[in-house]
């Protein structure tokens, strides 16, 4: 579903190439949860943009369900991308719209009819359990809720991948354990796979079948979660 091959990005600088992705494979298959960890720095967030070509690779090839992405035409990457859905730490919300519309402008600027979108909001606000939430606004919602309208949001263009930059790292333990439960919910239930990026031992131990440690850009360890936390 999600194969990367011997990626690397250098970002120029004046005080020299900063190599922030170094030769890093990774291969995801369809319905499993796979996460990324590092400290601040090892180039986590780079090479979770770099999935759906938010950055582009120095070298090495990105694809997705057997589409290399790096030689597409903006036309074809576009249609790419609406299959990979993304979620940040800080939700990524416009503070002037309601949830609905938050939801609703992204599909309505992909062409969905009225009719459809309302149809997806309703659908995807119920699945992360805020339907009474309809014409609330960010600011009155917690930390947890955004993430959740961010989640539906993400949701509402049906991918089949969802990227996660660091979703849980600006919530508090208990909440972190509740979105991390939604995200199981919708692997399980929708079978949306899921590559996700994190500085947090618990959320790999929690929902990952599958972990990548990363330093300085490069992977230093790679294991199913259970063995991770099987072997000392
Ligand atoms: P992490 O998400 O693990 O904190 P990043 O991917 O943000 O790591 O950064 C990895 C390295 O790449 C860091 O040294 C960072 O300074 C550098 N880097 C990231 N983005 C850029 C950029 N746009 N230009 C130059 N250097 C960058
Ligand atoms: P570009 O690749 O030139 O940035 P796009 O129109 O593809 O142009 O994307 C515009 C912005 O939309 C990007 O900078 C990014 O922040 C966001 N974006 C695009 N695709 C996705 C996606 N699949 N998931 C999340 N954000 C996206």
């Amino acid at each position: 579903m999600i194969k990367l091959e011997n990626i690397t990005k250098v970002f120029p600088s004046k005080n020299g190439n900063v190599t922030a992705v170094n030769n890093v494979n990774l291969h995801v298959k369809k319905g499993e949860i796979h996460g990324v960890i590092g400290y601040s720095g090892a180039g986590k967030s780079t090479l979770i943009r770099l999935v759906n070509l938010l950055e582009k690779p120095t070298s090495g090839s990105v694809s997705i369900n057997g589409t290399e992405l790096t030689t597409l035409s903006p036309e074809k990457l576009r249609q790419t991308r609406q299959k990979v859905g993304m979620i940040f730490q800080h939700f990524n919300l416009l503070k002037t719209a309601t949830v609905y519309d938050n939801i609703a402008t992204p599909l309505k600027l992909l062409g969905y009819d009225k009719q459809e979108v309302k149809k997806r909001v309703e659908k995807y606000l119920k699945i992360v359990d805020l339907s009474d939430k309809q014409n609330s606004y960010p600011s009155q919602l917690s930390g947890g809720q955004k993430q959740r309208v961010a989640i539906a949001r993400a949701l509402s263009q049906e991918p089949e991948i969802l990227l996660s930059d660091e979703a849980t790292s600006a919530l508090d333990p208990e909440t972190t354990n509740s979105i991390l439960d939604l995200l199981l919910k919708i692997n399980e239930e929708l079978g949306i796979t899921i590559l996700l990026i994190t500085h947090e031992m618990n959320v790999i131990q929690k929902i990952c079948d599958y972990v990548y440690v990363l330093e300085n850009g490069e992977i230093i360890e790679q294991s199913s979660a259970i063995e991770l936390f099987t072997n000392p």
